[in-house]
């Protein structure tokens, strides 16, 4: 019999999530508005601090969408955005009929590359292209260099949206990701560091933005007694029911933090006498990961041939998920023919990295299991 599999990142719900789901029911709050929104939503400025105001969507998707929307993006306009990053930190750009530009990552973070970020500026300015918004991304965790990018958007007057979809619980200088842009976003979809099924959250600098994004999702209702409507609104609310498991998830939020920061220095641990593998990890105390996914490079060169593939086959030969690196946007096919400023950096990365099992509920047996097939390739 196969042993049972073990994911790369899967739910871990506690028992006060039930709880208030079940509250949900009793007092018949199953609808997207209620106790549950209202109080998750506080759990989550409270958490971030820096003065945010928090709307609970239906997903990151549905978050990103409502930056755009609120940023004034339209037909024809330009938005700059990470390239090594999941679709759907791209997809809400064309969504609003605007064209994507894409930005290469710089080594030491992964994230956009700020001196690829600024000769694009420069040159879309002279094109009489100014971009309308940045999308930047803290891919697994990890902080992009927030300070170098902020200066050039500061520089070139544009506003910064902030993808935190796969980094609550990091922070960069002492700060929280999810508050570093001028909107962030956060996703709290079934494989992220803490989950409500599915569901997003947009994080605003204003009570008024936030009051904005709230009408934008409950399909932009005008103040009548009937239903009047003088713009096109969304249905992006989240539910009182997921809301309910995403107030018990921020409760161990610091505990999950905690669990998967230890996946990575396991990690570290394992391949630290593998020549040509390493792990991914902080370049220096300014950055602190969640370490939502651990990954690791792999140099084929040093490594008697072996490859991110074979690494990745014989885990799944033990039912054990790895995943190779995001493949960049720009290489794409529905992407195809984007602008794009930079070099070769996030395509090495996505030819060469893998991401492994992460998840705050491994066992020790499944650790046990993940370190046997490590042993095996990489030692015979
Ligand atoms: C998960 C994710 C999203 C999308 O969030 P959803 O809640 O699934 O819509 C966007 N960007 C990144 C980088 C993600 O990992």
């Amino acid at each position: 019999m196969q042993p049972s599999k073990i994911y790369l990142s899967s739910p871990h719900i506690s028992q006060a999530s039930q709880d208030y789901v079940q509250e949900a029911f009793d007092q018949n709050w199953v609808a997207p508005l209620g106790p549950n929104v209202n109080e998750f939503e506080k759990a989550i400025e409270d958490y971030l601090g820096n003065k945010r105001h928090v709307a609970s969507l239906s997903s990151g998707t549905a978050a990103l969408h409502l930056a755009l929307v609120q940023l004034g993006v339209e037909q024809g306009d330009t938005v700059i955005c990470q390239s090594f990053t999941f679709a759907a930190s791209a997809n809400p750009i064309v969504y609003q009929g605007a064209t994507p530009v894409f930005i290469d990552s710089e080594p030491h973070t992964w994230n956009m590359c700020p001196v690829h970020l600024e000769t694009a500026l420069a040159d879309l300015e002279s094109k009489d292209r100014k971009p309308k918004a940045i999308v930047v991304v803290h891919l697994y965790g990890m902080p992009a260099q927030m300070d170098e990018i902020t200066s050039v958007a500061r520089k070139y007057g544009i506003p910064i949206i902030e993808d935190s979809a796969e980094a609550l619980g990091s922070s960069y200088k002492g700060n929280k990701c999810g508050t570093l842009g001028d909107f962030s976003m956060l996703s709290f979809n079934g494989n992220k560091i803490i989950t409500t099924s599915g569901g997003g959250a947009l994080v605003c600098p204003s009570r008024a933005l936030k009051a904005k994004t709230v009408f934008l999702a409950t399909q932009a209702r005008d103040n009548a007694p009937h239903y009047e409507h003088s713009q096109i609104g969304y249905n992006y609310r989240l539910s009182n029911i997921s809301a309910g498991i995403g107030r018990g998830q921020m409760e161990v939020l610091d505990e999950r933090v905690a669990a998967r920061r230890a996946m990575n220095l396991f990690y570290q641990e394992q391949f630290k006498d593998v020549e040509g593998v390493s792990v991914f990890k902080e370049p220096n105390s300014n950055f602190y990961s969640n370490h939502w996914l651990s990954a690791i490079l792999i140099d084929e060169t040093k490594t008697n041939g072996v490859s991110r593939e074979d690494l990745r086959n014989a885990f799944e030969t033990e039912n054990i998920e790895s995943r190779p690196l995001w493949k960049p946007m720009h290489l794409q096919p529905v992407f195809k023919g984007s602008l794009f400023y930079g070099e070769t950096v996030c395509e090495g990365l996505f030819q060469n990295g893998l991401c492994l099992p992460s998840g705050s509920n491994l066992t020790d047996k499944d650790r046990t299991r993940i370190a046997s097939v490590i042993k095996r390739t990489f030692v015979g």
